[in-house]
């Protein structure tokens, strides 16, 4: 099947509130093409080398989504470009982005990272830390990053029940956290869901979705 009928296929099922986001980690710049030739215009990566070497080869109209786990040493390299900090996890790091963004003179989207599921392995803050983060006075003066919803990874199982747990649990504190409307939060993207578990992320209320296999075909790394 080619890449154009994946995205149309998967396109076709989505709500018109939630945004697909191509993951094309691994990908040569040739696949992503496809996508974009499709009309496809968003593209989630997981390495900032990798991100950055695709942006500045590929049209400048793409939305470059950064979804994976980020060193505070590399924000710089994508602070002028990036539209989207999917994995947003400690005030250090925003506090980093904050301070990159500033130099390039703009505000940089984030989405704050929550670990739901039952892995260890899976990066990301719990309830409380969010609270600690979102009200803290140092979090209230950074001017160049605006918080705008969670992200978050359920456990890799073929338990369906498991999976729409740990969503419906990131759903209820998305919920809960839209009081908190601040200059620099305003909550209004859910992203949860991948291939193996997009439809039910829908469910549970996601906007944003990160699909990746369904899309490009398995990775090889
Ligand atoms: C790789 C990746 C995806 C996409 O995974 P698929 O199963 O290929 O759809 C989504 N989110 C994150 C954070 C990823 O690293």
């Amino acid at each position: 099947m080619s890449i154009a009928t994946n995205l149309q296929k998967i396109k076709s099922t989505l709500p018109e509130n939630v945004t697909l986001v191509a993951v094309s980690k691994t990908k040569p710049v040739s696949t992503l093409m496809q996508a974009y030739d499709a009309g496809h215009r968003v593209f989630g990566e997981n390495k900032v080398q990798e991100m950055v070497a695709k942006w500045e080869e590929m049209p400048k109209d793409i939305q470059w989504h950064m979804i994976g786990h980020l060193q505070r040493n590399k924000v710089k390299y994508m602070a002028e470009f990036v539209s989207l900090i999917h994995g947003v996890d400690s005030l250090k790091l925003l506090k980093e982005i904050d301070k990159q963004a500033k130099k390039h003179k703009r505000v940089i989207d984030c989405l704050l990272q929550i670990h739901i599921a039952t892995e260890d392995t899976k990066f990301g803050m719990d309830e409380e830390e969010v609270n600690m983060l979102l009200g803290s006075v140092d979090f209230a003066m950074l001017q160049n990053i605006k918080v705008v919803g969670l992200m978050g990874m359920a456990t890799f199982t073929d338990d369906q029940e498991q999976i729409k747990k740990e969503f419906l649990f990131l759903k209820a504190l998305y919920d809960n956290l839209q009081e908190m409307n601040t200059a620099n939060c305003d909550l209004s993207t859910l992203s949860m869901g991948m291939s193996g578990d997009y439809q039910i992320a829908i469910q549970c209320g996601s906007t944003m979705v990160r699909i990746g296999s369904s899309i490009f075909g398995a990775r090889n790394y």
